[in-house]
């Protein structure tokens, strides 16, 4: 039990102050201090307690790693050290444990790949968020021409426009990128590109070892005629002028795309920065976007970041740091003023621990949400932003570790799999409300209900909700089900109760094809005793989404596009709930 305590408070310290799945990699191997002295902390963070500290010179076995720290032994006890502070040998190769492959943000497509629509129904919306407008809808069986990729999104043609569309509705296979020969003689192109850079050199050649002639500067518009790899691999663009400028500090005019006859309600997205490869090391690009009364603060990054971000707090001020991180552009709007803020700094460190330290000093006593992309190479700050900015809510992904839960019986899915992988995304639909979202677990592990109900209860949050899938010894059985508990409350505590469960029935029984499982819409008055409602001082829900003793159920909740459904509509329930 005291294992499971630590670990528990562990992945609560993590989802607390990172709000960030959790990177971590095994490793094994020696490090050798190369600092004057070196701190070994409790945890991989700057602001985690000193255990001890060691001189220049000491070796110290390593045993695992975590984005810039290792977890080392010293004496009897493990710790964690800053990675740049030491020099790393792992044990059966000449540097440090490489990083997985990252898969690009965007990838072209040819043109040739078609993607089927898998769901009922599917949206085609004007950017890739599921708040973006609603540009059409097409139905099962449909086929659309997948013109480039981001995320979790398929860029498509349909008619004569451009949409995106959720890459889990559909069906698609991305064909594979043909293999080029390199090119190191200039090969004529026709575009036009813009710089992103605050200024960039022209030169006379395709290298930084040729003379420069010029400058140009952000926003401006350059004609390119020809580009060309330099003996580094990186793209030079020869301009109709006959200078040339570095590929990666420009980016390429976006086509014009037919005008919507519909009213355009929300601004083209910013374009992501063009950031140098990855091989360079971690180069970031900042930009902060003012929107209405708050301020969208956008961290770019060449390779994984998101499980590197240290956060330090100090009243209404907070530090996000990005250790070992290069800006690319200096940040600009230090002079101006941010919605939500006092002050928006970005400084480049220059001491050991070099890295990028973001600043910002908070009008109110909300703490910042912090967005990681989806591909770990993004990672977005919103202050003061979304309808359920200064909430806090607590999702519990049911089971876990040790206790599977139900099991399906055909494809003998596992209810604590399940759980989980709703809870995240339902954690990501909230957190982009503005919403800090405090989980009960993060991964396979099981925190008692004692510990799931006492962390929402000491966090102090507004809502508690336990996902789960429900079972029966009769496979027949089938629905969606949410309960509420009504012992020892008032009657304003009951009706709390009661709306938020009514809530998020009316939006589970939106998605097509479902139905309540018994009757009032499927919402219930727990009759069980269910420890996590009685705990809970907050309003709280239990959801069973679906049966897994029932086969099309336990089929839909083994599917990602099916998860997302439920999800979407759990974390709507509790939208209206709050706004409403
Ligand atoms: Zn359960």
């Amino acid at each position: 039990m005291t294992k499971t305590r630590k670990i528990f408070h562990l992945l609560l310290f993590i989802s607390l102050f990172w709000l960030l799945l959790p990177g971590w990699a095994i490793a094994s191997g020696t490090a050798t201090v190369t600092g004057t002295k070196l701190n070994i902390r409790q945890f991989p963070s700057t602001t985690a307690k000193i255990l001890g500290q060691v001189k220049k010179g000491d070796k110290l076995p390593v045993f695992s790693q975590k984005g810039d720290w290792l977890q080392v032994k010293f004496g009897k006890q493990t710790g964690w050290v800053f990675k740049s502070l030491v020099s790393y040998q792992a044990a059966n190769s000449q540097t440090t444990a490489v990083r997985p492959v990252q898969q690009q943000t965007t990838t072209s497509g040819t043109g040739s790949n078609y993607a089927t629509v898998t769901g009922t129904k599917l949206n085609i919306r004007q950017f890739p968020s599921t708040t973006a407008k609603i540009l059409g809808q097409v139905k099962k069986g449909d086929k659309l021409p997948v013109l480039s990729q981001k995320g979790d999104w398929l860029q498509v043609k349909f008619g004569k426009q451009t949409g995106w569309v959720f890459k889990s509705l559909v069906s698609y296979k991305l064909a594979q990128p043909e293999a080029k020969p390199v090119n190191q003689a200039p090969a004529a192109v026709q575009k036009t590109v813009y710089v992103i850079a605050t200024t960039v050199n022209l030169r006379t050649g395709p290298g930084t070892n040729y003379a420069k002639v010029g400058v140009a500067r952000q926003g401006q518009e350059l004609k390119v005629v020809a580009q060309q790899k330099a003996s580094d691999g990186k793209i030079w663009y020869k301009l109709a002028n006959n200078a040339w400028v570095a590929g990666w500090l420009v980016q390429e005019k976006p086509q014009v795309t037919p005008v919507s006859s519909q009213p355009q309600d929300k601004p083209e997205p910013e374009p992501v920065p063009n950031l140098p490869p990855a091989e360079q090391g971690l180069y970031i690009d900042i930009r902060a976007i003012k929107e209405g009364d708050g301020t969208r603060i956008k961290v770019y990054a060449n390779s994984s970041v998101t499980d590197q971000v240290v956060l330090e707090k100090q009243d209404r001020q907070w530090k996000v740091i990005l250790p070992g991180a290069k800006l690319l552009n200096p940040f600009d709007g230090a002079g101006q003023s941010w919605p939500g803020l006092e002050l928006l700094q970005v400084q480049q460190l220059e001491d050991d621990a070099a890295g990028v330290v973001l600043t910002a000093v908070y009008s109110s006593v909300y703490a910042p949400v912090l967005i990681p992309g989806q591909d770990g190479r993004s990672l977005e700050i919103l202050v003061g932003l979304g309808r359920l900015q200064g909430r806090t809510i607590v999702i519990d992904p049911g089971h876990g570790g040790t206790d599977p839960g139900a099991i399906g019986g055909v494809l003998k899915v596992k209810e604590k799999d399940v759980n989980l992988a709703i809870a995240q995304r339902v954690r990501r639909y909230l957190a982009e409300e503005g919403a800090q979202i405090i989980m009960t677990r993060e991964g396979d592990t099981y925190p008692t209900l004692a510990e799931r109900y006492t962390l929402a209860n000491d966090q102090q949050a507004q809502l508690f909700v336990s996902i789960h899938a429900n079972s029966n010894t009769s496979s027949s059985v089938y629905g969606s089900a949410t309960y509420y508990n009504n012992e020892n409350r008032t009657s304003e505590e009951i009706a709390a109760r009661l709306k938020l469960a009514q809530l998020i029935q009316e939006e589970i029984l939106k998605i097509p094809e479902r139905k309540a499982f018994g009757a009032n819409n499927g919402v219930w008055l727990d009759s069980r005793g269910l420890a996590v409602l009685r705990g809970t001082r907050m309003p709280s829900v239990l959801v069973e989404t679906a049966f897994l003793s029932n086969p099309t159920e336990e089929q839909l909740l083994n599917d990602p596009g099916f998860q997302d459904q439920i999800a979407r509509a759990i974390a709507q329930g509790i939208i209206r709930y709050f706004t409403e």
